[in-house]
């Protein structure tokens, strides 16, 4: 093709070709387009005049890694009053080209993508702040329902503990059931709280499931053991039938078990007047793996609408509005157990004929756990209670509500348990510096310093001394299990939640009292600089305990009178003028060959041994 061929076509597409002069002004190539306004380049564009020092500099540059530099658009009105767009292109070679283009389509599909994007871009923030807003929402809707639970366990767990305490007074007939009315309602309200609270939870996606191994029987008894009270009120039968092929122990997490086995057989309970309520497991027939287990609780109630059967397990739904007053609920029930059923790998349906009763079926997925050791199934369960009583404890209390305090010295009152009050952090710690407590039962919200920075600074001091460390028990209103962790990070032994019931806390303080209780403690000051070597120069005096039963039963006067003569003389240079005293009698004792003394000297020494707390 020629070159002026090439200008043709060019001209028909649209452009015009101008070339610099040496004398920097420009002459077209080619004949100039009909669009071309009159005039010399200059007076045609005026636009030019911003674009051209960019082309100079494009066509000067000789590391310029583009063959050609657009301009942006313009837009100029012609002789006829139309709007024209054009865009300039800088061309890179040996001579400077400068291509105007008449640019109709290309514009207008720049500007409808530039419109686009923007747009977008809008659309985009847009969403990105709802999804903000979103979260905060939701946010402050959990920190609501965690505050507000916090807020209404509080009062409840006076409620309910002083009408526990109430119960076991002698009361006539008619004050046993107001006080049996009372701690039902505020059973009721506190299912209530917990089924929101888990629901908020299963909502925001924070419920996570436990891999723990349990015995099935067992789960399914708990559970039929707790309905049963309201099952025999109402003259209903309640029973259970898990079948042989159902593997006995399993991993997965009993709790929510038991939780979904509670909701349905509360709701059988509550919508049955008269028959009976049965609980069936056995393997699901439609998987063949052994641990995918279907469960039944089949009652023989009031039934459920046909129309109704899908709907009840979505949240806050009731089969007939018009019997939520007779019945009651929150409508939360089958919705929390279905989320808890999914998270086991399972489904959950329900049949039913009205007038004759319902069938809630659902199937969870388990693995099978290794069998409980003979051992582990011959351990008698604590009775916390009995096994308590007469310990004589040193308990120290915080808590800043007098209403709290007052239950947990009800609660502890037969035991024998010496306790200690304080209101708020700083003076737990000020008492626990001064006192030797067996263990301390800690709120955590307080005011000055709350119960985890409490927890943390008596951690420290600990951490000076030698001697095993204190349990410390968070007692919150906190139910979310964040709460547990936190308390347990900040170093606390154990977790409980209010409302706490009268056993639960005496196990508590059964299960973590020390063997040895400081009642009996010895405390012993020893100087700064020593304590780093006291530890090790401990333990080998309980190595000597045995070394010293050993001789004694060989008859191996010698042996004894050597250590003997060493704890004589090491005793009280490091602050432990018992222990001089005792080996200076065993010394004498061995050289008297005098063995039952011997004996109550190591004794002595055993029972000293165990009971010092240096500081
Ligand atoms: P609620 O707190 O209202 O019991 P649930 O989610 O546990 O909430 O149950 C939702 C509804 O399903 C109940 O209100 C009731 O109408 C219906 N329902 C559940 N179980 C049964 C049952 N065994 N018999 C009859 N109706 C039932």
């Amino acid at each position: 093709m020629s070159p002026s061929a090439h200008l043709d076509l060019l001209a028909a597409l649209g452009y015009a070709v101008f070339e610099q002069s040496t004398d920097g002004s420009f002459h077209s190539l080619g004949d100039a387009p009909e669009w071309l306004p009159a005039g010399s380049l200059m007076e045609a564009f005026p636009f030019l005049e911003v674009f051209l020092p960019d082309a100079e500099a494009f066509w000067a540059d000789p590391a310029r890694d583009h063959s050609t530099l657009p301009s942006d658009f313009w837009t100029q009105t012609d002789a006829r009053g139309n709007n024209l767009h054009f865009c300039a292109i800088a061309v890179a070679g040996e001579q400077k080209l400068l291509l105007i283009e008449r640019t109709r389509l290309r514009f207008e599909q720049t500007q409808a993508f530039v419109q686009y994007a923007h747009q977008t871009k809008l659309a985009h923030d847009e969403i990105a702040r709802l999804g903000r807003e979103l979260q905060r929402a939701t946010e402050a809707k959990s920190e609501f329902l965690a505050r507000m639970s916090h807020e209404i366990r509080t009062p409840m767990n006076a409620l309910l503990g002083v009408a526990e305490l109430l119960s076991e007074t002698p009361l006539n007939a008619e004050q046993g059931e107001y006080v049996r009315i009372f701690r039902r309602a505020g059973d009721n309200l506190l299912n209530v709280i917990n089924d929101i609270l888990d629901f908020s939870k299963i909502e925001a996606g924070q419920v996570e499931l436990e891999y723990i191994a349990f015995d099935l029987a067992d789960v399914v008894q708990e559970a039929i053991e707790i309905i049963g009270v309201r099952a025999r009120a109402k003259g209903l039968c309640l029973n259970s039938d898990i079948r042989p092929e159902v593997p006995p122990r399993l991993m997965g997490d009993p709790g929510r078990l038991r939780q979904i086995l509670l909701n349905l057989l509360s709701n059988a309970v509550k919508f049955t007047d008269r028959g009976g309520i049965t609980v069936r497991v056995k393997p699901d027939a439609d998987q063949p793996a052994p641990c995918t287990l279907h469960f039944t609780v089949r009652d023989t109630g009031v039934g459920i609408p046909f129309d109704r059967v899908s709907t009840i397990f979505d949240s806050f739904t009731q089969a007939d509005a018009s019997t939520t007053r007779k019945y009651g609920g929150t409508g939360l029930g089958l919705a929390i157990s279905k989320r808890f059923v999914e998270l086991m790998g399972g489904r959950i349906w329900a049949e039913s004929t009205p007038g004759d009763g319902s069938t809630i079926h659902f199937t969870a997925r388990f693995s099978v756990a290794e069998t409980t050791t003979a051992l582990e199934a011959r351990a008698p369960k604590a009775t916390a209670p009995a096994a308590l009583a007469n310990r004589a404890l040193r308990i120290l209390l915080a808590d800043d509500s007098e209403d709290n305090r007052f239950l947990v010295r009800g609660y502890l009152r037969d035991t024998g348990c010496v306790i200690d009050e304080v209101t708020n952090g700083a003076e737990v710690v000020e008492k626990f510096k001064g006192g030797a407590y067996d263990m301390v039962l800690m709120d955590a919200e307080m005011p000055v310093m709350d119960g985890y920075s409490a927890t943390r600074a008596m951690r420290a001091l600990e951490s000076e001394r030698t001697g095993p460390p204190t349990p410390i028990l968070a007692l919150t209103a906190h139910a979310l299990k964040e709460a547990r962790d936190r308390s347990i990070e900040a170093g606390c032994t154990d977790h409980l939640t209010k409302p706490i019931t009268k056993t639960a806390l005496l196990e508590a303080v059964h299960r973590y009292a020390p063997e040895h209780p400081n009642a009996g403690r010895i405390h012993v000051a020893v100087e700064s600089w020593l304590k780093p070597v006291i530890p090790a120069y401990l333990e080998k005096r309980r190595g000597d305990v045995a070394k010293l039963r050993f001789a004694l039963d060989q008859g191996d006067y010698a042996t004894i009178r050597t250590l003997g003569h060493q704890m004589a003389g090491s005793g009280a240079g490091y602050g432990f003028a018992e222990i001089t005293e005792i080996g200076g009698t065993l010394e004498e004792s061995a050289l008297a060959g005098d063995a039952a003394r011997i004996r109550d000297g190591v004794d002595a020494l055993d029972r000293y041994l165990n009971n010092i707390v240096t500081e």
